[in-house]
């Protein structure tokens, strides 16, 4: 059993050398430098990428794959001279590298990467180091990130945690991410060492799974206080008070939470928020209403009661088919129930 939950924080580097330092010692002569595989170079992953390729050591190789090749040209021209390769094919990574990172939009865009990498099931014939680790940081389904999971572990070909973040872009560019992991407790160093090349922080939440658990449970409650805080401010508004004195009411009594103090929906209520700059930035409500999404299918399948979230999927829903407000941060529900900026 794994404890119900540790936090594992700090720099990285010097547990990650002597983690390498251990593998290498076992390894053949073409395992004397590590490789690397990062699959998935959009607004998280290619920070992320570009943070780990910082961090391993400048003769370890990093394989890069991304379905779109202006990303990955990207990423080999700001590296130019580093060890990097651009991959045509996923399985190429995976015949190649020992750590596999997969930063992915959706569930099927994971099963068919997991799937491409996977078969045929000889990676441990023809790979160059074992074991191979397969860490994923989407957000997905716990369903999906089993049956993923299940696909690695049962052909024998790694391990597989999930390892979602939060943090957003910002997070990633600084390299202050935090992962929440899903792994058993011999799994929890060797994942600790290279999320923290990229991140602050890790919780081991639990076992395989466990992760995205987390994670879909904090973002199904962000996603409820937006809306709530959206609505609480315009009808606070509507009646006539100041915005920022009801901000400031709310934010030091019982209503206060992270969309009302720090990503409050009302312009300049909060200075450098996504509101003030046009709702610009942020957390875009499309991911908003993913994260929702799963969340929901996730309390269906396990049988638990979800009464508010069918209704925040639905405004998340009509605000993105609202011109006004389509592509902004979550925060923009304020704009879209009529408040007044
Ligand atoms: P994104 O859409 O910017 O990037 C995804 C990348 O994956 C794109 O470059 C895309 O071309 C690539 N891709 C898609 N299918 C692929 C395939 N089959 N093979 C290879 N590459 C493929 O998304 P993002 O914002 O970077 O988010 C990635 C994940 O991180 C999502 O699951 C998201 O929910 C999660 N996340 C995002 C944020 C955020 O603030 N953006 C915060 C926390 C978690």
């Amino acid at each position: 059993m794994s404890k119900p939950f540790s936090v594992i924080r700090g720099s990285a580097s010097k547990s990650w050398a002597s983690s390498v330092g251990a593998r290498r010692t076992f390894a053949t002569s073409r395992c004397l430098h590590a490789t690397w595989g990062f699959v998935g170079l959009g607004r998280m992953g290619f920070p992320m990428a570009k943070n780990l390729r910082a961090k391993i050591p400048k003769s370890d190789k990093l394989i890069i794959h991304d379905v779109n090749p202006a990303v990955t040209g990207q990423f080999a021209e700001e590296h130019a001279g580093q060890t990097i390769q651009v991959a045509e094919a996923v399985r190429e990574i995976s015949e190649q590298a020992e750590t596999i990172i997969t930063v992915l939009p959706e569930p099927h865009h994971v099963q068919n990467v997991l799937r491409a990498m996977l078969k045929p099931p000889t990676l441990l014939k023809i790979g160059p180091c074992k074991p191979r680790l397969f860490i994923d940081c989407s957000t997905i389904d716990p369903k999906n990130s089993r049956a993923a999971s299940n696909a690695v572990h049962s052909s024998g070909q790694g391990k597989f945690i999930d390892a979602p973040m939060s943090g957003g872009v910002v997070g990633a560019s600084a390299g202050t991410l935090t992962f929440m992991i899903g792994a058993s407790n011999d799994m929890v160093k060797p994942v600790s060492d290279v999320l923290l090349m990229m991140g602050k922080r890790v919780l081991h939440m639990g076992e395989q799974g466990a992760g995205l658990k987390g994670k879909l449970a904090n973002n199904y409650l962000l996603g409820l206080n937006n809306i709530a805080t959206c609505e609480a401010m315009n009808m606070g508004i509507k009646w006539g008070l100041d915005p920022k004195k009801l901000a400031e009411l709310i934010n030091t009594s019982t209503g206060r939470c992270w969309p009302s103090e720090v990503n409050n929906p009302v312009p300049y209520v909060v200075q450098n928020s996504p509101a003030s700059r046009g709702y610009d930035g942020g957390f875009g409500t499309s991911l908003m209403r993913k994260d929702m999404k799963l969340a929901l299918q996730a309390a269906h399948e396990s049988g638990a009661a979800s009464v508010m979230g069918h209704e925040a999927l639905s405004v998340y829903d009509l605000v993105e088919t609202d011109d006004n407000c389509k592509g902004k941060d979550f925060s923009v529900v304020y704009r879209f129930l009529g408040g007044k900026e």
